[in-house]
């Protein structure tokens, strides 16, 4: 049913169906994107009729701190939970703040403690060039870290950067904590069409949750600082951002899809583009068209109504 990550791929077959998805994309984003999450009724059986966003944020720099207090409040004004993906040496600096976020009942998510390969603490250090025990150390610390000043259990990962940023060691890393998934990977470059997929290792579950793109550019993460406000701007202004949201989330509900977007608080808070992503989420919801489940509960319910092994 679904296709696993560690499997030993036909790369030259993979590498052809990349270029021919990317050649496919390029002409017609919109038509290619919208193809790509229909197919995921080939694998799933529990999507079918069931159109579902999970809403994730990143806390990984001083001012997605700052910008905490307001995106907290946002949420709850829209009755909207999310996923939180903290690192640790900000839980350090900041256990306060990060606090608020697991008593307003959101979820956190392992970023790491270091954030390797950040913009601006270690720009020159990959995460995926780390060696495995050092990978392990990042994960591990943060995990503590939450668990002692948080008194929050953290079951699921976000590699810093994405993308090859995660191999099977880090996956063995995760299992020995009993982490239940990940979300390091791109849904347009997974072989499970988006969806999450189980990833075997010696008999643990574990998924990995494939973060989505966008109608416009099906290759792109759609996150705020790769598409609105990085040095590159796909889309120009934060109208034309949310212009970008409201069509994929319109596909999403159309292809009865699922799909996964992580933020960053402070760009997402700029213009209040958080305030009308919940807004839009929330009318879905409120018309019983999108569930809207933390990666807990999506996790759960995967192992609960698939037959996986
Ligand atoms: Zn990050």
């Amino acid at each position: 049913m679904f296709e696993y990550e560690l499997r030993r791929p036909n790369l030259g077959w993979e590498t052809a169906k990349k270029s021919l998805r990317r050649i496919v994309g390029g002409l017609s984003p919109r038509q290619f994107f919208k193809w790509y999450h229909r197919m995921q009724h080939r694998q799933a059986c529990w999507f079918i009729g069931s159109p579902t966003y999970v809403l994730t944020l990143n806390i990984d720099s001083q001012p997605d701190v700052e910008a905490l207090p307001d995106a907290l409040d946002n949420l709850a004004k829209w009755d909207m939970r999310a996923g939180f993906s903290c690192v640790g040496k900000l839980i350090e600096r900041y256990p306060e703040a990060h606090r608020r976020i697991v008593e307003a009942g959101h979820e956190l998510i392992n970023h790491t403690y270091s954030h390797p390969g950040n913009n601006r603490a270690r720009p020159d250090r990959y995460f995926g060039d780390l060696t495995p025990d050092q990978q392990s150390g990042e994960i591990q610390r943060c995990h503590q870290l939450s668990q002692d000043l948080l008194e929050y259990r953290m079951v699921g990962f976000r590699a810093p950067r994405l993308g090859r940023q995660n191999g099977s060691s880090v996956y063995d890393a995760l299992i020995k904590l009993g982490y239940t998934y990940s979300s390091s990977t791109i849904a347009t470059y997974t072989r499970a069409w988006g969806l999450p997929y189980p990833v075997h290792q010696e008999k643990h579950r574990i998924l990995e949750i494939p973060v989505g793109c966008s109608v416009r550019y099906p290759f792109t993460i759609f996150n705020t600082r790769c598409s609105s406000s990085g040095p590159a701007p796909l889309y120009h202004g934060s109208g034309a951002f949310i212009q970008a949201f409201t069509e994929t989330l319109t596909t999403v509900v159309e292809c009865d899809a699922f799909l996964t977007h992580f933020f960053d608080t402070a760009d997402v808070m700029r213009d209040g583009k958080l305030g009308r992503i919940c807004a839009l989420l929330a009318d879905r919801r409120e018309r019983d068209e999108l569930w809207l489940p933390t990666y807990r509960e999506l996790v759960d319910r995967v192992w609960k109504e698939c037959q996986l092994f």
